[in-house]
C-alpha cells in the first residue's frame, strides 16, 4: 500500500496567521517540512482522500491528486472545514465525488458544514456505511473503527491481500486497536519525552489524561505495527521537525513524526514472517466469515488469534 501524509498538523496549522513563536518564525523563514497543514491522507491503491481540513484544496494540488473518494474521521474543522474541495473535484471531473461516511457521522458533518448542499447540487454522492464494518474500495479493505466516545470520531483500517495499515489521526486513547499484526500505523502524537520539552507540562495538564505519553505510545504500538508515524503534530509543542526526528529515534528506525508530503515506504515483512501473515489472514477472513453475524463473539476471536500469532512470534 502507498499511503501520504498530505497534512501533518495538529488542530492549528504551522504558520498561524499572527503568530510569532520560533516554530512559526522557522517555518515562514525556511518552509520545508516546518510548514504543517491540517490532517489528512491519501491511499493511493483506493484513490481515497481521509479529512478535508481548511488546506484541503492546496494540499491536492501540490501532489497533483483528485481523488474519486472521501472519507472523514470526524467534524472538527481540522478535518472536516475544507470539504467545499469535493465541489471543486466534482467539477473539474464532471462527476460526483463518492463520500463515504459512518452513520453516526452523517448529522454532526451535515449540521456544520455545506454537507447537503453538495449532495443537492450533485457534487457528492453519500454513501452511508456502518460503524466497525468493513466495505470494499477498489480492492481494499476499509474498516471505520469507532472510538469509545460521546462524540463520532473514526479511524480507518485498510486491509490488501498483502498489506494492513491504519489511519488514527486523532484521539488514541479511546481507539479500539485493531487485532493483529499492521504494516504501517500513521496516529495522533504522544507527548514528547519531558526533557525535549522547552516548557514545563505541571502533572494536573489535561495532556496528561488525554494522549499517551512517548514511552506508552512505543509500548502500544510495539510489535503490532512495522511502521509507526505519528501525525496530528502540534504546534503548542513546539518542537521543529529536527528535535521530533531525535525523539523519533529513541524509539529506533519504525518510528518517525510525519511532515506534509510524508510517502510511507512498504516495508518488506521480516524473512518467514510472509507465511505466517498470509495464514493469519486466511484465519481471520475464516472468522470474519463465519461469526460476521454476532460482533462480539468475532472480536472475541480475533482477539485470540492475534494473541496466539503474537505468542508463536520466531
Ligand atoms: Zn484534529
Ligand atoms: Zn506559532
Amino acid at each position: 500500500m502507498h499511503p501520504r501524509v498530505l497534512g501533518s498538523a495538529g488542530s492549528q496549522p504551522t504558520p498561524k496567521a499572527g503568530c510569532s513563536c520560533r516554530l512559526c518564525a522557522l517555518a515562514r523563514r525556511e518552509g520545508g517540512r516546518a510548514v504543517r497543514t491540517g490532517p489528512s491522507l491519501y491511499l493511493h491503491e483506493a484513490d481515497l482522500l481521509i479529512d478535508t481540513p481548511e488546506e484541503a484544496n492546496q494540499q491536492l494540488t501540490g501532489h497533483g491528486l483528485a481523488p474519486r473518494r472521501i472519507a472523514w474521521t470526524h467534524a472538527h474543522p481540522d478535518h472536516a472545514a475544507g470539504l467545499r474541495v469535493v465541489q471543486f473535484l466534482a467539477q473539474s471531473s464532471g462527476q460526483a465525488v463518492e463520500g463515504w461516511l459512518p452513520r453516526p457521522l452523517y448529522p454532526v458533518l451535515a449540521e456544520r458544514y455545506p454537507l447537503d448542499y453538495l449532495v443537492d447540487a450533485g457534487h457528492l454522492e453519500l454513501h452511508l456505511v456502518s460503524p466497525n464494518r468493513p466495505f470494499e474500495l477498489g480492492g481494499v479493505r476499509v474498516t471505520p473503527l469507532a472510538h469509545a466516545l460521546a462524540e463520532p470520531v473514526f479511524a480507518y483500517l485498510f486491509e490488501t491481500p498483502s498489506a494492513r495499515g491504519l489511519y488514527a489521526p486523532d484521539h488514541l486513547r479511546s481507539l479500539p486497536l485493531p487485532e493483529g499484526p499492521l504494516d504501517w500505523a500513521v496516529v495522533q502524537m504522544p507527548i514528547p519525552p519531558l526533557d525535549a520539552l522547552s516548557f514545563e507540562l505541571p502533572p494536573e495538564h489535561a495532556a496528561w489524561k488525554n494522549f499517551y505519553t512517548f514511552e506508552e505510545a512505543v509500548e502500544v504500538w510495539r510489535g503490532r505495527t512495522r511502521r509507526l508515524v505519528f501525525t496530528h503534530v502540534y504546534e503548542s509543542v513546539r518542537m521543529t521537525p529536527e528535535e521530533l526526528d531525535a525523539v523519533a529515534a529513541r524509539a529506533g528506525d519504525w518510528v518517525r513524526f510525519a511532515h506534509d508530503g510524508m510517502e510511507i515506504a512498504e516495508a518488506a515483512p521480516p524473512r518467514g514472517e510472509a507465511a505466517r501473515l498470509e495464514a493469519f489472514r486466511a484465519e481471520q477472513a475464516r472468522i470474519e466469515r463465519e461469526f460476521g453475524h454476532d460482533p462480539k463473539r468475532m472480536r472475541a476471536e480475533l482477539r485470540r488469534l492475534w494473541s496466539r500469532y503474537r505468542s508463536e512470534r520466531p
